[in-house]
């Protein structure tokens, strides 16, 4: 079975790694199209210039060829060599320009000189190429003018996105989202496509999961912001989420809390990478990252967290040419993915409740629940943790709040908390979601 997916990660690695994907175009459709030999995503679209929250779908971009030849009409930098060496988003052009000109156009790495940076120009109207020190040696040394062209194409067309929903024996939901957005880049964002892809599933060889799953598979950001807007009403039932990215590479295993720390995703994460024994790494919420931004903001509050492998930012290979299929493969993945799989478990087991009875403390003699003579209640006896117990219950269900986070906070056993949650239950006090 471990073999099976490790063979079935590395199979997906090779078919996607080389499409050069952005925030629209046709190989963002053609790795959805891909996604679907796994699961049965649903391939959405919105119309360029749509406006969303306080942005703007792009225009769609493709691409076909980009190159620089020298005066002699040989190829130096091409786009088909490695995708990566084009500026996503390039305006189409074909000129004959001077090296100072070209100069201004070309991005290195700053710290590792055989690497091509990854670059994108998506909401200002540039071009640009990134190359390898020794490129841009070559490039300078070179007499005469250059040849450039880029034969990219910015259309009214679409951006796309996935979309998978699982449905369970509760409405509520958890969230997964990933990015599809990054060209031939394999830790940041394919394995995170990936893990995510067979995460869904694995899920839906479950015969009655409790909750529903929204696996999202979108541009980051953009697409992110698109679907908050298309979906602002669906997302209340979030009870939190994943952003699934950076989970293949060789190093080590860390996690990013959720904008509430104490919040019951980052509890279950922490409990599985201590339960299989793995050194990682916190990273505390930080505005920086990924899309979580997006759906926390305050419209949405939904706590999402990540669990990594060579988290972005942190290894030396990120957003460059180096962050290959020499970096990253299907058992480090399926690593990350035996970790998610247990993730999802302690999720199913999570038990939430809600009052009924919101504004202010029930009336708990009218539903039988207190003792009918008043005063014979003295604190710390048998009789009162049975009301304390209530009156916790009562007080820590908002829908927000699972039951074991609510029986450590109050220091009660959870079996006795969900006994009392069940009779209040049938009082009609409590709703479980
Ligand atoms: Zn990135």
């Amino acid at each position: 079975m471990k073999k099976k997916s490790i063979h079935s990660f590395d199979k997906f690695l090779r078919k996607l790694f080389p499409l050069c994907r952005s925030l629209s175009g046709e190989m963002n459709r053609k790795t959805l199209k891909i996604l679907q030999e796994i699961i049965p995503l649903k391939i959405k679209e919105i119309e360029s210039k749509t406006k969303v929250f306080d942005w703007e779908i792009p225009l769609e971009w493709n691409i076909k060829e980009a190159w620089i030849k020298d005066s002699k009409g040989n190829k130096i930098i091409d786009f088909n060599e490695n995708n990566l060496h084009l500026v996503s988003y390039s305006i189409p052009i074909k000129k004959i320009i001077s090296w100072p000109e070209l100069k201004k156009h070309l991005h290195l790495h700053k710290e590792i000189s055989d690497a091509i940076p990854y670059r994108t120009t998506y909401y200002k109207k540039d071009w640009g190429f990134c190359v390898t020190h020794k490129q841009f040696e070559l490039l300078e040394s070179l007499q005469g003018d250059y040849q450039i062209n880029i034969g990219s194409e910015l259309k009214d067309g679409s951006l796309s996105y996935g979309e998978l929903i699982i449905k369970g024996k509760s409405k509520k939901e958890i969230l997964i989202s990933c990015y599809i957005c990054h060209p031939s880049m394999a830790n940041d964002s394919l394995s995170g496509v990936l893990l995510a892809a067979f995460l869904a599933d694995h899920i839906k060889s479950f015969s009655n999961q409790y909750w529903t799953y929204r696996f999202i598979f979108v541009p980051e950001t953009i697409g992110a912001i698109a679907y908050c807007y298309l979906n602002k009403n669906k997302l209340k039932d979030i009870l939190m989420g994943l952003v699934i990215t950076t989970v293949g590479g060789p190093g080590s295993f860390s996690y990013k809390q959720s904008w509430e720390k104490d919040h019951v995703i980052n509890k279950v994460i922490e409990e599985v990478l201590k339960e299989e024994k793995k050194d990682f790494v916190v990273h505390p919420f930080d505005i920086h990252g990924s899309d979580e931004r997006q759906f926390s903001s305050p419209g949405f509050r939904i706590n999402m967290s990540s669990l990594f492998k060579d988290k972005y930012y942190e290894y030396d290979a990120y957003h460059s040419s180096l962050d290959n299929l020499e970096l990253v493969n299907g058992e480090q993945i399926n690593e990350t993915f035996e970790l998610y799989k247990k993730i999802i478990n302690k999720l199913e087991e999570l038990v939430f409740f809600k009052s009924q009875n919101m504004f202010c403390e029930p009336m708990l003699s009218k539903y039988d629940l207190y003792p009918k003579i008043g005063g014979s209640l003295i604190p710390n006896n048998k009789n009162s943790d049975y009301i304390s117990n209530i009156l916790w219950l009562m007080f820590y269900c908002d829908g927000t709040k699972d039951l074991l986070s609510i029986s450590r906070e109050v220091k009660v056993e959870f079996k006795e908390l969900l006994i009392i949650a069940k009779i209040l239950k049938s009082k009609n006090l409590l709703e479980q979601l």
